[in-house]
Parts: C-alpha cells; structure tokens; sequence
C-alpha cells in the first residue's frame, strides 16, 4: 500500500503538477518542491518536510481553473488537501497542511511587515479567505499544538516561488514520504 500510495503522489504531481500556480512565476510542481526543499535545507522535521511538499496538494486534486481566486472563487485547496493527507499520512502532516491557509492569515495579523512581503496572487486570494485574523482568532489559532509548524511551513510557502531554482527531485523524498505515512 505504502509503495503504492507514495507512486500515485509521484503521478499526481507528473499529471497535474505543470498546471500554473495562480498567477505565480512556478508551476504548482516546482512550488511544492521548492517548498519541501526549504524545509530540507532549514534542517526540519520530517513531518515539515513532508506537509511542505504536500500542502497545495489539493491545487492537484480538483478542477477548477488555475485563476479561480482572480475570479472570486475560493478553491478551499487546504481542505481537499487535509483529507487526501490525512488519510494516509501523521496527523503532525496533516494538520500544518489544513492550517497553511490559517497560518497566512495569522501572520497577516501578527506581523505588519509580512502582508506587504505577500505576492500579489496571494493578497487576492487573502480577502477570500477572510484576510488577517482577528485577535481572538489568533488566539484561538495558537491553542491548536501544530501552530508553529503551520507558521514555518507557511513561510516556506510565501519563499517556493522562484523562477529556475535548484531543488531536490521528488524522488529523493520517497523515504521521507514513506516514513511520515500512518
Ligand atoms: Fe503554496
């Protein structure tokens, strides 16, 4: 199963990964490698690392158009992520993937500086998504234990999109998938 699991990831991101990623400069492919390869480079856990390769899965997973926030749409991708991840993978993958979206929203509140660091795509998708948290919000936010793992793989996010960069190969992350199943 677990072989299986991690080949049908593999095809997931070789059939849908070129797709563009919301008006960004990568293909959602390249985003999620970036991602996990930032992780890998920051010396993470194992579990950042794999919630950072997997957490705009669910950008792969439905089909909506590529631009749906530009036309007011919210893909709620973090969801259809969250329980594709949680199926089969630790809780301490899943949760930072649901939370990522969370965790921008977080941030937005808690630090000034971020939100005008934010590309455009994603100040857009931002507002649909109920933009900065309030402080009760935030609050509630840090009772979650996985908080600050949603915050460090938020930051690998807003940084995984950068044109014809250098990363590992999705190969290289088989063991690391592998461990990190349920
Ligand atoms: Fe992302």
């Amino acid at each position: 199963m677990s072989n299986t699991l991690v080949e049908k990831i593999i095809d997931l991101f070789e059939k849908n990964g070129d797709s563009e990623y919301g008006g960004e400069a990568v293909t959602q492919g390249e985003h999620a490698l970036q991602a996990a390869h930032l992780a890998m480079e920051e010396g993470c856990a194992a579990n950042i690392v794999v919630a950072s390769l997997l957490h705009d899965i669910g950008h792969m997973l439905h089909a909506l158009p590529d631009d749906a926030p530009e036309q007011g749409i919210d893909d709620l991708h973090e969801e259809l992520g969250f329980r594709f991840v949680d199926k089969y993978f630790k809780h301490a993958v899943a949760e930072p993937v649901r939370l990522h979206v969370a965790a921008k929203r977080y941030l937005c509140a808690k630090e000034p500086e971020y939100l005008g660091r934010l590309s455009e795509p994603s100040i857009i998708s931002l507002h649909l998504q109920g933009g900065p948290m309030t402080d009760a919000e935030c609050r509630l936010f840090e009772q979650n234990p996985f908080y600050r793992d949603a915050v460090q793989l938020r930051r690998f996010d807003d940084l995984a999109k950068v044109p014809n960069m250098e990363v590992r190969q999705l190969g290289s992350y088989r063991t690391l998938l592998t461990g990190q199943l349920k």
